[in-house]
């Protein structure tokens, strides 16, 4: 007993969704902002039956916004009014690195890798701030979303949904479910 018949059965199904019509404006008109956590990878959309072609997905840190003009928002716009984007789903994680970190741990790091003490003093307001990192990762989704929803960038019909993911077991929260208008 081999897997041989389970693998080619299975490349056939992978070649046949390659060949499904790709284009740049996501098929099912969603835009995903998200954390760069190492156990979301090839999790996350799988998780919401998100396959190629579905989803814009924007990653950072933590998923958090610091500059209401920045890249997030950014990103966002382009996603919304570029290229067809009608819903946004905040996702935050569970176990969030950013909700750990250390900050002095983090300078202390920087410094012995040979980052100048004048480059992180530059930082705007300061280190912590520039890092956004937070305690709470449901508080964090729900200022997340509030920004967004708020950010005169985003147009008051696009629903912006918060939601929370267990890296562990793939089960997503809804925490608070966007209105469309
Ligand atoms: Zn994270």
């Amino acid at each position: 007993m081999t897997v041989l018949d389970d693998i080619l059965a299975h490349n056939a199904r992978f070649v046949a969704d390659r060949n499904r019509p790709l284009t740049k404006a996501p098929a099912k008109k969603v835009a995903i902002f998200t954390c760069m956590d190492t156990r979301l990878v090839e999790f996350l959309e799988p998780a919401m039956g998100l396959r190629r072609g579905d989803a814009m997905v924007i990653k950072n840190a933590g998923t958090t916004v610091i500059d209401p003009t920045g890249g997030v928002i950014r990103s966002l716009v382009v996603a919304v009014h570029a290229l067809g984007c009608a819903e946004i789903y905040v996702i935050g994680h569970l176990d969030c690195w950013m909700a750990q970190v250390d900050e002095a741990t983090l300078e202390r790091r920087m410094l012995e890798s040979g980052v100048p003490q004048a480059a992180i003093d530059g930082l705007h307001p300061n280190l912590s701030e520039w890092l956004g990192n937070f305690r709470d990762v449901y508080g964090n989704v729900r200022r997340v979303t509030a920004i967004i929803r708020e950010n005169p960038l985003i147009p008051r019909d696009v629903p912006v949904h918060g939601l929370m993911f267990d890296p562990a077991s793939g089960s997503l929260e809804l925490l608070e479910r966007g209105h469309e208008g």
